[in-house]
Order: C-alpha cells, then structure tokens, then sequence
C-alpha cells in the first residue's frame, strides 16, 4: 500500500514556488474559498472587461498568473522548462472560450495543429488538447445529440468541424503526439463521442493518438466505456481515456430538473467517487487496449490509481498510465507523484485574459464549492510558509 503521508510533503509540493508566490498563492486560496467573493468578483470582473475598464493589469498580477501560463505559449514555455526539470510534463491548453464565427473555431484549430507541431519531439510536452465547443457552435452539437434536423448552414458548420478534427488528428497522428479531448455537457456530448470514434477507429490503429473524456460523474459511462471497448476490439482500434469526475454538475442538474428527465450525474458524491475508481480499474485492467490519463484532484481516487499499480504490477513510469492536475492546483499531488517517478502533467491553460475568464471563473466557483480541496489548499500552504520560516 502507498503511505498516505506522501501529498503531505510541501517542501516537494511547492519547490517551484518563491516566498512571494506562495504567499500570493495562499492570499488568492483565502480569497476564493469565500463563496459571495467570488460571485461578486466574477460579476464585476465579466462586467469591467466588457466595458473595456482597465482592469486586465489587476487580474493579471492574481489569478490569472496563478492558473495561466500567460497570453501565448511562448510566455508559457519557462513554466514548461521548470516543470520539466523536477520531472513534470506539460500540457498547453488554448482556453479561450465562448468563440462563436467560423473563423474563430478555424483559429482555433490552427492554434492546435501549431502547438502540436511545436510538441513534436519535445519530451516535455507529450499531449495536446481541445475542447469540441471551441472547433465549432455548440447549437450544432447539440442539435446532433438531440437527433434535430440541420438547417443547411448547419450542415455546412458540421462539415467544417469535421474538417478541422481530421486536420488537427492527422497533424497529431504524423507527430506522434496524444491528443487529449475534454468532455462538455451532456446534451451535445453524443455527438462530440461518436465523431471522437470515428477519429480513433481510423488514426488509433497502432497507438492511441485521440484520447476521449469520460465524466465519471454521470453513471452511464462504466457501460459507454465497456460498450466501446468492445468495437474497438472487433474493428481493431486502440482507445485512450482521459477519466475525470466532471465540471458541469450543477448545470446538469438544473437542466434535467427544469426539463423534467432522469439526471445524468450520479445520485451522490460517493456515487461519483466509486464509479470515477471502477473506471480506472476497468481501465487498468485492459491496458493492453486503453490507456489512462487521471485527471483528478481527488487524493483518495490518486492513491488508490498509486495502489492499483502496485498490485497489478504495472511500473510507475508505464508509459500507459499518465496522471495530470490544472496548473495552480494541487501541486502537493503533481510535484510528489513527479519526485516518485511517475507519468505526471499539468494543464497549463494560456490566452488573452478576456479569453480566458470563462475558464478562470470556473477555477474560482469550483474551488468554492469544492470546500474541502481549498482548505486542503490552504493548510498546505500554511504548513510550508511556516517550514521556510524555520
Ligand atoms: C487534468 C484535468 C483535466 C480535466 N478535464 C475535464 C474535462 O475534459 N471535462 C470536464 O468536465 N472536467 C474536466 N476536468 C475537471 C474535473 O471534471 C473536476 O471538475 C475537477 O477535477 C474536480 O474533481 P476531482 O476529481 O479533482 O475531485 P473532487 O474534488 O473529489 O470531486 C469534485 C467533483 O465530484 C463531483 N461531485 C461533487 N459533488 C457531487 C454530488 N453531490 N453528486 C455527484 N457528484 C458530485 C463533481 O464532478 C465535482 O466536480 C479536468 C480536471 C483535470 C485535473
């Protein structure tokens, strides 16, 4: 069994971090853990931005350096350099959102294919990702989820999504780089898996290059991954799996309450729990045909991936097996599962700061709601603060 005690390590958790950046670090924890703060900061902040208020120098001095690698990659590639060198990989995240005109997604696309291009050969960057709202509208989506009819420009949007996969999976494919792409909310997530198969029964013949997103909040995914396992076998593919609990809860509930249908997302937070762990030992188990990126938080759900390991035999530097966390977060599991020798990245999100407050207010609201992991956050942080004054 692993030592639960090894998350606990802060002078390893936060080695990259200076005297004033742990401080920021716990000032913006402290912040975020006080739920009418963020709201009202995440209102007055979407409000100011556009308004074109001269707010972006603040945001950029606070959450956003915290959770941004910067505007562009290249800001972000010191990060990148620094990470490597204690042992962790990175992944670069494009997170602007909220794009809506075709040329925008094309801009999108482009900026993925260029990030994969500039991954190749690059032990530090061994993954790249997307998310499908930000190749094409989400309407479009989810009217296909919904089996809706298509208006003709509709049509021709879905053509180009399609295009713009196939582009950015080939790019992938031809730089043997893994392609990571998140899951979104359930009502267009049918169509974003069925084209993701499609990718993966053509370019995942050898290896898996695309990798999908399983929200193991919702409970049917145990049945969607065994079911796709099983086409994969007979068609002679490879699958990958980014496995994660899940962003959209709320949004979920409410829709499925106002529309009146069975909700998606797992009855409880156990629930989420054991399901999100049966995944990953389904996974674990079928190696040979999946591999797993653990994309998590959860220190229970990592020690006992640590342990599934162990019992199956299965090396920590398993090139099958990848955990990650978002940068700015959890560094207590990231740098120790870096120093232990396992196959571990951050999510290093970049982009114009009006771009990325979608995302950044997400970061925000979910550290409020997930109580537990900020204060986590927050003893960490107290506890190494006090060690350096020692
Ligand atoms: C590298 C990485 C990639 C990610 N990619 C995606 C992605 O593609 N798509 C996406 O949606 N999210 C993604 N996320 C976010 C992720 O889904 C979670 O929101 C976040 O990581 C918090 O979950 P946790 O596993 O860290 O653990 P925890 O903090 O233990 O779990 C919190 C989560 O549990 C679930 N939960 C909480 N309460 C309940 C309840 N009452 N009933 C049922 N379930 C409950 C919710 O999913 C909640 O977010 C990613 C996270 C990481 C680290």
């Amino acid at each position: 069994m692993t030592s639960n005690a090894l998350f606990d390590n802060t002078e390893t958790a936060f080695q990259l971090k200076s005297d004033s950046e742990l401080e920021r670090a716990y000032f913006l924890f402290k912040m975020i853990s006080k739920e009418p703060l963020v709201k009202i900061g995440s209102a007055v902040t979407k409000f100011a931005l556009n308004l074109n208020l001269p707010v972006e120098g603040l945001i950029r001095s606070t959450v956003f350096d915290h959770f941004c690698g910067g505007v562009n990659e290249s800001d972000c590639m010191p990060s990148v350099d620094r990470l490597f060198d204690v042992g962790v990989a990175s992944v670069l995240d494009f997170s602007v959102e909220g794009k809506e005109t075709e040329a925008q997604f094309d801009a999108t696309a482009d900026k993925v294919i260029e990030l994969t291009k500039f991954a190749k050969n690059k032990e530090a960057m061994p993954f790249s990702v997307f998310k499908p709202s930000g190749f094409g509208k989400f309407k479009v989506w989810q009217k296909i989820t919904e089996n809706q009819e298509l208006t003709d420009e509709e049509n021709d949007q879905w053509k180009k999504i399609e295009i713009r996969y196939e582009r950015v999976v080939k790019e992938a494919h031809a730089a043997g780089i893994s392609l990571l792409i998140d899951a979104e909310e359930s009502w267009m997530q049918d169509a974003a898996d069925e084209l993701c198969e499609r990718m993966m029964e053509k370019y995942n013949k050898e290896a898996p290059i695309v990798f999908n997103t399983l929200q193991c909040y919702r409970w049917d995914r145990l049945e969607y991954l065994k079911k796709i396992h099983q086409r994969a076998k007979a068609k002679g593919f490879k699958l990958g799996f980014k496995i994660v609990r899940g962003a959209y809860m709320e949004k979920e509930n409410e829709r499925a309450l106002e529309n009146g249908y069975k909700t998606p997302i797992c009855v409880s937070k156990k629930a989420t729990d054991d399901n999100f762990n049966e995944v990953m030992k389904y996974i674990m188990d079928n190696l040979e045909d999946i591999e797993l990126f653990i994309g998590t938080h959860n220190e229970s759900s990592t020690y006992i991936a640590m342990d599934m390991m162990e019992e199956d035999g299965i090396s920590r530097s398993d090139s099958r097996v990848w955990f990650g966390q978002l940068y700015g977060m959890s560094d207590h599991i990231t740098f120790n599962l870096g120093e232990e020798g396992y196959n571990v990245a951050k999510y290093i999100p970049f982009g114009p700061v009006k771009d990325v407050m979608p995302y950044l207010i997400r970061r925000a609201e979910e550290n409020t709601s997930v109580a537990g992991q900020t204060s986590r956050e927050l003893t960490l942080l107290k506890k190494e603060k006090a060690r350096r004054k020692l």
